[in-house]
């Protein structure tokens, strides 16, 4: 670690204590910046990585709901506004009751050089609740998001600040988010994406963070003339993300082996194919199940819990060419790294925000593997946000190949930017540091641009 990272980290420790995800996430771009700013000395003199650290604005709200047996709820809400110099704030909504103010912090943390890198104008923002929306009842949901809204509905718009889903927030709950909004301001805008298909979204929106981890896996096989046919592939998670990774990896001739969730994982050596992940489509989705469940159904498929005691996760412990984690934060520990390469996985594509621990990061790195870090992998998801936003200011809708065909676009740019950055700063190959880099340069010129804001 350099003079530099060590003194700016420990001053971020210890400004923002407790707060572990955030530390992380800031030290493993701070690594990456030291190399621009060795040659660009102006970006430290102007202070730009201590301002983008600080978030613009950050909103706490208490959430008070009353279920349908009348029985009275608190929740937290927040709202981080972290960075709005090359567009409005944007981001998703995470439901989940490990949420917490640290985490959220990481998340618009990464937000912002994420969405540089789609090249569209948007700025990064998180929010959330500690809500637990596992085994609620519609009713309950439907009542949450209204609570959520009443509050939140007055820092957000169309032209501010634009949420969409994460974990716990699907298409049902930004439904109820919308509802709300539409009824408190009396005006119909897209101040959400993620919007269903009749009133607003887009199509591909729900594929595109799991659609765009697997096209920029195929870039990054591409370097090496290889591609997913025939590939095998372990995804963890078992939502939106881990969905529409299954379905892309299938449209791409590759087999997945594996899916999850918090309780347990399977191991399909017969592989999923699309009978199989529209029954987990129908269990997640609707039924509202639990991925156990796929083991009963098809007989071809092992189920094992996870035991929290244990220090690595068996599902990165089978032979496998590629890995998609799709579930959650640091869910590949250095010892799972260790175990994905000595399985023969020589591709990490990540469609989760930073589900590899530092350690885990650095065997990938040292190792030289294909490593595409959550802020270029999963870009595809806001990247269909931002042609989501685009259609709602011209009220036009596009067809389904012509967005599926921008998105591809788009991982492409970012693949090659990630090069092109990494190659420019001497680490060639180094899709960490090309995400990094190429994320700050537009976010740091705009914001040279527009003054001390
Ligand atoms: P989701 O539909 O809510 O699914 C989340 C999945 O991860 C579920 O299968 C969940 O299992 C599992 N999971 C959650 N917490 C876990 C934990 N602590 N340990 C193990 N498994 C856990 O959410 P999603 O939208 O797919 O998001 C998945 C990841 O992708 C997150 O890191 C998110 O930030 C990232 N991401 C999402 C988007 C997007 O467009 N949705 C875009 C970019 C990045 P349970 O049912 O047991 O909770």
């Amino acid at each position: 670690m350099s003079g530099y990272v060590k003194s700016l980290m420990a001053e971020v420790k210890a400004k923002n204590p407790g707060e572990p995800e955030f530390h992380q996430a800031v030290e493993e771009v701070t690594e990456s910046l030291s190399l621009v700013f060795e040659k660009h000395p102006e970006y430290r003199t102007a202070k730009i990585l201590e301002r983008i650290i600080e978030p613009e604005r950050i909103i706490s709200f208490r959430v008070p709901w009353v279920d349908d047996q009348g029985e009275i709820h608190i929740n937290k809400g927040y709202r981080i506004e972290m960075n709005s110099a090359i567009g409005p704030y944007k981001g998703g909504l995470r439901f989940h009751p490990s949420v917490n103010l640290g985490i959220l912090k990481f998340l618009a943390f990464e937000q912002v050089f994420k969405n540089s890198l789609t090249t569209l104008p948007m700025g990064g923002g998180k929010g959330g609740s500690d809500f637990d929306p596992k085994g609620k009842s519609d009713l309950k949901i439907m009542r949450f998001c209204q609570a959520f809204m009443s509050e939140l509905f007055r820092h957000i718009g169309p032209n501010t600040d634009v949420p969409a889903g994460d974990i716990g927030v699907g298409g049902r709950e930004i439904g109820f988010l919308f509802g709300q909004y539409k009824k408190l301001k009396n005006e119909f805008t897209g101040v959400l994406t993620g919007k269903g298909i009749n009133w607003g979204g887009s199509l591909i929106r729900p594929e595109a963070t799991g659609y765009g981890s697997v096209y920029f896996a195929a870039e990054m096989l591409s370097t090496k003339r290889e591609t997913l046919e025939g590939k095998t592939c372990l995804v963890s998670g078992n939502g939106n993300v881990a969905q529409y990774t299954i379905e892309k990896i299938l449209d791409l001739g590759g087999k997945a082996v594996t899916v999850s969730d918090s309780n347990g994982y399977i191991y399909d050596e017969a592989g999923i194919d699309r009978e199989k992940l529209s029954f987990i489509m129908d269990l997640k989705n609707i039924r509202r199940g639990r991925i156990k469940e796929y083991a009963d159904k098809y007989k071809s498929a092992v189920y094992k819990d996870l035991n929290p005691k244990d220090d690595f996760n068996p599902l990165w412990n089978h032979k496998a060419h590629c890995a998609f984690p799709s579930a959650t934060q640091n869910e590949i520990s250095g010892k799972d790294a260790q175990n994905l390469l000595n399985n023969g996985v020589y591709l990490v594509s990540e469609g989760a925000n930073m589900p590899t621990t530092l350690d885990g990061v650095r065997i990938f790195l040292d190792n030289k593997i294909l490593y595409g870090p959550g802020k270029a992998a999963n870009a595809g998801g806001v990247a269909v946000s931002g042609l989501e936003m685009a259609q709602n200011s011209m009220r036009l809708p596009w067809t389904r190949e012509e967005v599926d065909n921008r998105l591809r676009m788009i991982m492409k740019d970012i693949h090659s930017t990630c090069i092109q950055m990494a190659e420019r700063f001497g680490t060639p190959g180094n899709y960490v540091n090309g995400a990094n880099i190429g994320g700050f340069l537009k976010v740091a010129d705009a914001m040279i641009d527009q003054g001390v804001v």
